[in-house]
């Protein structure tokens, strides 16, 4: 009886032991990458994390590999050199989804705007402003509609002259495709922080939400402005701040305008949009940020199940979507857009 007893308790001792190790939920693993020009920190909770984490760098080491214009190997800049192409299912699900949005914001994001690009210098950080002939040059060979391009087959021709960067929508389609991995890997809590992007799987491990930091566009040591509280969703922002140089005084940033062929100056200073669609939401940040306040407004308005916005204004202002109303937090006053 003394030994059923005893073995009973070293069961119940093993039992509750184990149990309490794999119901640790706080337990983490953090990896931190450099890919797609930005630092990336991936974290995941939970007993299948290492795996998980191991399968999202992969995973967005591939499509790096696949869509960096640095690169003269990928898809992208074996494009840009012969003008045609055979894309993989990846990188013309990619592209379709941007022709989709050059639509859709009436050509304000347009991944044909690389010579834009590389002519102001920021492509290879040989800052440049270029004088009026040079910009009407590079803009005379944009515009996505000028391009062929078969979403079945992922057969593209570019237009004479023509090339194109998916730079503003890569990185969200890499961390929603990194979460996806996670999820099937079995993991349900994971923060991916992809330079301005950052993609939440699940909530928090205690089950309250994660509280991602939208940037301060003038702190110099990198504080907030406000935070969301979000659960499964993407939170991308396109600043001002992120990616930018200054001549003769004035400040030239990364977000090229195609209408003007010139950095956009619309009036904000940082665009956030909070969407379970990480690929819309990194093209969004970059064409609501060119649009500005008003056009945003309207925008979003028109699109309101897809997404919700947080924007700050040149003059400091703060405007969010009233579906943030209860989730967003700021030491600013907050003034939610008219629905
Ligand atoms: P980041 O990549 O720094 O997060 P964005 O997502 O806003 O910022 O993307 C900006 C990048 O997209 C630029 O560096 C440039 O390569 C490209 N780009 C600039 N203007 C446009 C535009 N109007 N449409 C599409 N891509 C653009
Ligand atoms: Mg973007």
């Amino acid at each position: 009886m003394k030994k059923i007893l005893l073995s009973a308790l070293i069961l119940l001792f093993f039992a509750t032991g184990c149990t309490s190790a794999a119901k640790d939920p706080g337990e983490n693993s953090s990896i931190y990458l450099t890919a797609m020009d930005t630092v990336m920190k991936l974290t995941a909770y939970g007993p299948h994390r290492q795996e998980a984490l191991e399968q999202a760098q992969a995973e967005i080491e591939r499509l790096d590999a696949a869509l960096s214009i640095g690169n003269p190997d990928s898809e992208i800049s074996k494009l840009n050199a012969s003008g045609s192409a055979v894309l993989s299912p990846d990188t013309a699900a990619l592209l379709g989804r941007a022709m989709e949005l050059n639509r859709d914001t009436e050509g304000l994001f347009d991944v044909t705007v690389y010579p834009l690009v590389k002519l102001w210098g920021f492509f290879d950080k040989n800052y440049h402003v270029p004088t009026e002939e040079e910009r009407l040059d590079a803009m005379a060979r944009m515009g996505s509609d000028r391009l062929t391009f078969s979403p079945e087959t992922g057969a593209v021709t570019l237009d004479a002259g023509q090339s194109i960067d998916l730079g503003a929508i890569g990185k969200g389609y890499a961390s929603q495709r990194a979460a996806r991995l996670m999820k099937e890997a079995g993991v349900s809590s994971a923060l991916l922080s992809l330079g301005g992007n950052v993609q939440c799987l699940g909530s928090k491990p205690d089950g309250s939400p994660w509280n991602i930091g939208i940037r301060d566009p003038w702190s110099e040591s990198g504080g907030l402005y406000c935070t969301v509280r979000v659960r499964d969703k993407a939170v991308i922002t396109s600043g001002g701040y992120e990616r930018y140089f200054v001549m003769d005084g004035k400040t030239y940033l990364h977000i090229l305008d195609p209408r003007t062929g010139c950095p956009a100056e619309s009036g904000l200073s940082s665009v956030s949009i909070i969407t379970d669609d990480g690929t819309l939401g990194d093209g969004l940040s970059t064409a609501l940020y060119i649009m500005g306040l008003e056009k945003a407004g309207d925008y979003w308005r028109s699109h309101k199940d897809s997404f919700e916005a947080v924007l700050i204004a040149d003059d400091g202002s703060l405007y969010a979507t009233p579906g943030l109303k209860g989730s967003i937090s700021s030491q600013h006053p907050i003034e939610y857009l008219e629905p």
